[in-house]
């Protein structure tokens, strides 16, 4: 498992050499690497124990890739059968499906992410013309349409670390839960998760996934998030708020539904010069408005966005004032 997270924060932070086959010997696992960046060891080491070590991958024939096939790196990443290619290139297409056996469609980005529900508009390049696939992640399978609801494999590592911190039975809600990759692994480590959205598209197939996976315990609403306050105030253990630009327009509401102790995981996208500044003050500013404390637990690069910008994560607790606070004793 630990070396599954170890391979897949490899491949996110552009490390892991697909040219070579991962390794093991008695306890030990060898996975391949290209270079490490600089604050890479940092970030590796949260996961877990590891060393750099000099080896040799040889003994198994180095495996084709499209960098082989064409002389040349094209950035694509792979949605179940669907691979999304940011350049319309046919040649590099052609090699992804050949390298790829189970890509069926290469499509490419007419338009950046993109309005309230974070949708993008492709154009097919190579194999069929859809936009809709399965993907598998963390044993789930996912329903996915990339035209009509946003969904990236590019935050599983991170879908894994907060599945982890999961206790069963705690109630989990997942505000922006698109087609429910939080929210169902949450629910699968028996959580009671209210999952949240306001593409109508996004909570069909979110309800969808839920049948797929066998998952019925399971609130899902089609709504607004900044209508939740009221129904379900104080009523979380844990708030998922993944609405990364504009996310800090809810945190008055997380906190309103968080419990005296709930905690929240916030993400926002930074900039590399100032990457928690910004976003811990309007943490701090929407309990300063909502009349609760916070403590801040965590800070963190998820991935990188765009050039020089970062997905960041901050956890926070929310301490609530007690009700039954004592009175000051009169004289
Ligand atoms: N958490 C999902 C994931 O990791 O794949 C989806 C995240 S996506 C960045 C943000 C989601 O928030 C979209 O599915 C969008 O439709 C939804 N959304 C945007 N504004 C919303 C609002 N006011 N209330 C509820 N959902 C909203």
């Amino acid at each position: 498992m630990r070396g599954e997270i170890f391979r897949r924060r490899l491949v996110e932070i552009g490390a892991f050499d697909r040219s070579r086959k991962i390794r093991s010997e008695g306890e030990d696992l060898y996975l391949p690497i290209l270079e490490l960046s600089a604050g890479a060891d940092e970030e590796l080491a949260k996961i877990g124990e590891f060393e750099v070590v000099l080896t040799v991958f040889d003994d198994e024939p180095p495996k084709e890739t499209v960098e082989g096939l064409i002389g040349r790196k094209p950035s694509f990443e792979v949605v179940g059968e669907i691979a999304i290619l940011e350049d319309p290139d046919e040649e590099a297409a052609a090699a992804i499906m050949a390298v790829h056996r189970n890509v069926r469609a290469v499509i490419s980005p007419l338009s950046a992410v993109e309005g309230e529900f974070r949708t993008r508009r492709f154009r097919p390049v190579a194999g069929e013309a859809r936009t809709a696939t399965i993907h598998k992640e963390h044993g789930l399978r996912y329903r996915i349409d990339l035209e009509r609801a946003y969904f990236t494999p590019r935050l599983g590592t991170e879908r894994l670390r907060i599945a982890e911190l999961v206790r069963p039975g705690e109630a989990a809600f997942d505000i922006f839960a698109g087609v429910g990759p939080f929210a169902l692994l949450m629910a699968k480590r028996g959580a009671r998760v209210v999952a949240v959205d306001k593409n109508p598209d996004a909570v069909r197939l979110l309800r969808e996934n839920a049948a797929l996976n066998r998952i019925e315990d399971i609130v899902i609403l089609e709504a607004d998030a900044s209508d939740l306050a009221e129904e379900f105030e104080k009523r979380a253990d844990r708030i998922i708020m993944n609405l990364p630009h504009i996310g800090h327009d809810f945190l008055g509401v997380a906190m309103r539904i968080a419990k005296k102790g709930g905690v929240v995981h916030y993400y926002a996208i930074a900039p590399e010069d100032d990457l928690f500044g910004r976003d811990t003050a309007f943490v701090e500013e929407a309990a300063r408005a909502s009349g609760v404390e916070v403590e801040i637990l965590r800070r963190a690069v998820v991935r990188s966005y765009a050039p020089h910008r970062y997905n960041i994560v901050i956890d926070f607790r929310v301490e609530k004032p007690s009700k039954e606070a004592v009175a000051p004793p009169s004289l």
